[in-house]
């Protein structure tokens, strides 16, 4: 049963209406780019959600937006894996480090599956009814929906591209989803899950194809408002790849404007990587968005043809945002500089929206007083083989009064080594301070292995 607040289902593309009961995923007349966007009877939901009501509220997962969810009123059972109330904190050695008064960092590597993606897959098992599920991912889309299949015992099909990152396909077999590893990129995988839901009557859990998922990742916009306390903020800056995440922070907070529960909605700046820009070149040009090549080491935004670029493109022009892309190499930089001084481990597609944040105030185009959101999306536990190279080396000691030797001057050499406190723009900050550089000199000396290798 199709939940009765949904009043309808629109196509991003010829904006048909439908009856959510009679189409399931995309647009019946323009096929598989034909996404379909929700839209609810906010009649039937206003009563059910205030600050109010949401102050009175005990649960902290995401049902406790349920009101604004694709999921029918009637409906007793829902999945039990604790998904979503992720912290948002205040970054204040970033801030410092930055000279920004109001920087916030929505940390959604806190989920079960150690990415935002959960938010989305935990809508997908429950309007499964039961039934198989399957999606093509890059990995985090993968491993989020294996895991809650896991926990609601439903069976689960994962087509990967064949260099998705080792601990995600690990956390998928362990899981007990059958995989898939495709000889081809990201977009042919998505592609043969689609053909074999339709062959096999798999629901599909691709976003940027179903049209509730989406809806899924709009409570991330919605934890957002409500924990800065309904003041939202001027930006959210969103690591974009298919286009489905900023979507859904869009679509939180256009809930949330609609039902005059806040006054302004933010803007949403999409940071894509140099090699993966689909949906940038689309805010910058026509509007179009059109397939490129996609090489990044940013696996998560690795995204020739973005399945919801259309929508995503909407919605950023709407909030007046627009999009900035990041080379690796800054990509792999702000991975670091963000663990350093924050504590984050971020992915490097999670940390691309830190990257973007450089550049941007780089460039000028966001003030340092600016309430501004950096959402942090996937886990960086999960993706180590792009950040062994980066993140430095051990120091490999002997046994006994030697190796105490050794401890002793790396305490010392560190104990001279004055990181910067702070920024100073790309430029200089992706260099080595020179004492550092000093440091990292003394420690080569000592090293012979690279950690990992
Ligand atoms: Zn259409």
């Amino acid at each position: 049963m199709p939940p009765d607040h949904i009043s309808h289902l629109q196509c991003v593309l010829c904006g048909t209406t439908y009856d959510p009961a009679k189409v399931t995923y995309t647009c019946p007349t323009c096929g598989p780019t034909g996404v379909l966007e929700v839209y609810y009877d906010y009649e039937q939901v206003a009563p059910r959600i205030s600050r109010a009501h949401l102050a009175q509220e005990r649960d902290t997962t995401i049902w406790r937006y349920r009101a604004l969810l694709p999921i029918s009123y009637s409906q007793k059972e829902i999945p039990t894996l604790a998904i979503g109330g992720t912290p948002l904190y205040q970054v204040e050695r970033l801030r410092k480090y930055l000279g920004m008064s109001d920087l916030w960092l929505k940390d959604d590597t806190r989920n079960p599956s150690a990415s935002l993606k959960d938010r989305a897959s935990i809508i997908a098992v429950t309007r499964a009814e039961g039934k198989t599920v399957a999606c093509a991912s890059t990995g985090n889309a993968a491993s989020s929906l294996a895991v809650q299949a896991a926990s609601v015992g439903l069976s689960c099909y994962i087509f990967v591209p064949q260099n998705a990152p080792r601990a995600k396909i690990v956390q998928l077999l362990m899981c007990g989803a059958t995989v898939f590893a495709v000889q081809g990129s990201y977009d042919d995988a998505f592609d043969m899950c689609i053909e074999a839901c339709n062959t096999f009557g798999w629901y599909n859990r691709n976003t940027g194809y179903n049209p509730y998922l989406v809806e899924g990742k709009k409570t991330a916009g919605l934890e957002i408002a409500e924990q800065l306390g309904w003041h939202v903020p001027e930006s959210v800056i969103v690591p974009t790849g298919d286009g489905c995440i900023i979507s859904g922070v869009y679509r939180g907070f256009e809930d949330l404007y609609l039902l005059g529960i806040i006054d302004h909605i933010p803007r949403l700046i999409a940071v894509q990587a140099e090699g993966s820009p689909a949906i940038v070149r689309a805010l910058e040009g026509d509007g179009v968005v059109r397939p490129c090549e996609a090489h990044t080491i940013a696996d998560g935004i690795s995204v020739g043809l973005p399945r919801n670029g259309a929508m995503a493109v909407r919605h950023i022009r709407a909030s007046h945002g627009f999009g900035v892309t990041v080379s690796d190499a800054e990509i792999l930089t702000a991975e670091k500089e963000l663990a350093r001084r924050t504590g984050v481990f971020a992915e490097p597609s999670g940390a691309a929206s830190y990257a973007g944040l450089l550049r941007l105030l780089d460039s000028g185009k966001i003030a340092r007083d600016e309430r501004v959101v950096l959402l942090v999306t996937g886990s960086g536990l999960k993706s180590i083989d792009a950040v062994v190279e980066a993140a430095g080396s051990v120091v490999s000691i002997e046994k006994g009064s030697a190796g105490m030797n050794v401890v002793e001057k790396t305490v010392q050499s560190l104990s001279s080594t004055k990181e910067p406190d702070t920024y100073r723009g790309s430029r200089t900050s992706n260099k080595e301070p020179s004492a550092g550089r000093g440091l990292r000199g003394f420690l080569k000396k000592l090293v012979s292995k690279k950690w990992g290798s």
